[in-house]
C-alpha cells in the first residue's frame, strides 16, 4: 500500500493553509497538483539547457531536444503505443480532439455520414464534433446514459449504420465518475467498421490504460490531469490511420521542404506538430510519468479504489444528500446536491473553511441537463488524499447545510 504521508510531502502546494485551514484539495478532475520532482525540472530546463527543439545546431538546442524525443517514448511506454510515430503532442485533450476533428473529418467524413457521441461527454468531445458536421453535412447522434451514469450500449445496435463513421466515447466521465466498458463498445464498433476515439482526460491518472491492448483507434489526455503542467497533452493514433490524415496546421516543424510550388510535410508524429511544441511541458510530463511510475500504478489504483467507496459511503450517508452517478465502477469523484441549496453556495462556503471543490455544469451541460438541474458540487480525489480529507469535507457539507437551510 501508499505510504500516503509521504507522498503528500512530494506535492509542496498541499502543505499550505487557506482562510486559516488547512487546504484540502477536492477538485483533481478539474486538475492535479505537481510533485516537486516535475517542478524542479522544468526549473532545470530553464536553469540549464533551454534551447528550440529541432532546430538549434547549439549543444543547448541538442540536450533539450534529445530531452524532448525521449519524453515521447517515455508516453509511449506509458500508454503502451507500438511505436513513437503515433504518440503526437499537443497542447491537451481539446486540441487534441480539434485536431482530429478536423484531420479526420477530412480524410473520412462526407456528407450524410454519422458520428456518434455519448450522452455523458465533456464539451471537448461534442462541439468539435458539432462544427465538423455542420461543416461536412454529416450527422451528430448521440448515446444516452441511465440514471446511475451507465451508457445504454444496448442501443448501439440501432445507432450503428452503414454510414457510422466514428465513436467518441470518455474512458471516464468527467461529472458522474462512471468507468465506460471500453472493451465491450470497442470490439461492437469495429464490428461495424466505425472507428473509435478515447477520451482518457478522466482515465489515464486513475486507470490502467494500454491503447494497443484496448484497440482504441485514437486515445487523447491532458498532462495537467496527471501531475504534469498544464498546456501539454497527447493524441495517440494508430499509425496506419494517422498516415492517412492530412495535417491540421501548417508550420515550422510540420515540414520537410517547402516551396512555392510543393510543400513536402514531415513524417509522423512530426506532420501534427507544428509551430514550436511545449517542450518544458512534454518533458514535465515525462517527469511525472516516471514519478507514477516509482509509486506504480497498482498500487494508486488499490489505494483510490478503497478512498472512493470510504468517500461515496460517507457522503450518500449525509441526511439531505444526493449523489449524481451512482455506476458501480467509478473514478474518485462525487458529484451531489444538498437538497434546497444552490451548487455555488455549497462550493463558497466549502472553500472559506479552505476546502476546493468544483461547481456548476463542468463542461458537460447535456449530463446536467438529464437531470433537469442547473449545476452540481463535485468532489474529487486521488492517491494524495486521504480518509480524514473526506471527513473534512462532509463536516464542511454538515455546516454548509446548517448556515444554508
Ligand atoms: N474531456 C474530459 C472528460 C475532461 O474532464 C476534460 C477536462 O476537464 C476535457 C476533456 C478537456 O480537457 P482540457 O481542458 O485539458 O483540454
Amino acid at each position: 500500500m501508499l505510504d500516503v504521508e509521504k507522498i503528500r510531502s512530494d506535492f509542496p502546494i498541499l502543505n499550505q493553509k487557506i482562510y486559516g485551514q488547512n487546504l484540502v484539495y477536492l477538485d483533481n478532475a478539474a486538475t492535479t497538483q505537481k510533485p516537486a520532482a516535475v517542478i524542479s525540472k522544468i526549473g532545470e530546463i530553464y536553469n540549464k539547457y533551454n534551447s528550440n527543439i529541432h532546430r538549434s545546431v547549439s549543444k543547448l538546442g541538442a540536450i533539450c531536444t534529445e530531452e524532448y524525443e525521449n519524453a515521447r517514448n517515455t508516453v509511449c511506454e506509458y500508454i503502451n503505443a507500438k511505436s513513437s510515430r503515433e504518440t503526437v503532442f499537443t497542447s491537451g485533450t481539446t486540441a487534441a480532439i480539434n485536431l482530429l476533428a478536423f484531420s479526420f473529418g477530412e480524410k473520412f467524413v462526407n456528407q450524410g455520414d454519422e458520428i456518434i457521441v455519448c450522452e455523458s461527454e465533456h464539451h471537448s468531445n461534442i462541439v468539435p464534433w458539432q462544427m465538423l458536421c455542420e461543416r461536412k453535412k454529416a450527422v451528430l447522434k448521440m448515446l444516452p446514459f441511465n440514471d446511475r451514469g451507465d451508457l445504454q450500449e444496448e442501443l448501439l445496435d440501432e445507432l450503428f449504420t452503414d454510414r457510422t463513421r466514428l465513436l467518441c466515447i470518455a474512458q471516464a466521465n468527467n461529472v458522474l465518475g462512471a468507468v465506460n466498458p471500453l472493451d465491450r463498445i470497442i470490439k461492437k464498433a469495429h464490428e461495424k467498421s466505425v472507428y473509435v476515439l478515447v477520451d482518457g482526460a478522466q482515465g489515464i491518472q486513475h486507470l490502467k490504460t494500454d491503447v494497443t491492448a484496448m484497440d482504441c483507434d485514437f486515445y487523447v489526455f491532458s498532462g495537467h490531469k496527471i501531475y504534469a503542467p498544464a498546456g501539454i497533452g497527447i493524441l495517440y493514433g494508430k499509425e496506419s490511420l494517422l498516415e492517412q490524415l492530412p495535417p491540421w496546421q501548417g508550420g515550422g516543424d510540420m515540414v520537410k521542404t517547402v516551396s512555392f510550388d510543393k510543400t513536402v510535410y514531415a513524417d509522423l508524429p512530426l506532420k501534427f506538430e507544428a509551430g514550436t511544441a511545449n517542450y518544458v511541458g512534454a518533458i514535465g510530463l515525462a517527469e511525472a510519468l516516471k514519478y507514477l511510475n516509482v509509486i506504480k500504478l497498482d498500487n494508486i489504483h488499490a489505494y483510490e479504489r478503497k478512498l472512493t467507496a470510504y468517500a461515496l459511503k460517507r457522503i450518500s450517508e449525509i441526511q439531505g444528500v444526493k449523489i449524481y452517478g451512482t455506476s458501480e465502477n467509478k473514478i474518485g469523484i462525487a458529484s451531489f446536491l444538498i437538497e434546497n441549496v444552490h451548487h455555488s453556495d455549497t462550493g463558497e462556503i466549502l472553500d472559506k473553511m479552505g476546502i476546493a471543490v468544483r461547481t456548476g455544469h463542468m463542461c458537460a451541460n447535456p449530463t446536467i441537463n438529464h437531470y433537469g438541474i442547473t449545476g452540481l458540487v463535485r468532489a474529487s480525489w486521488t492517491f494524495y488524499n486521504t480518509e480524514n480529507e473526506i471527513d473534512i469535507l462532509c463536516e464542511g457539507i454538515e455546516k454548509a447545510k446548517k448556515i444554508l437551510l
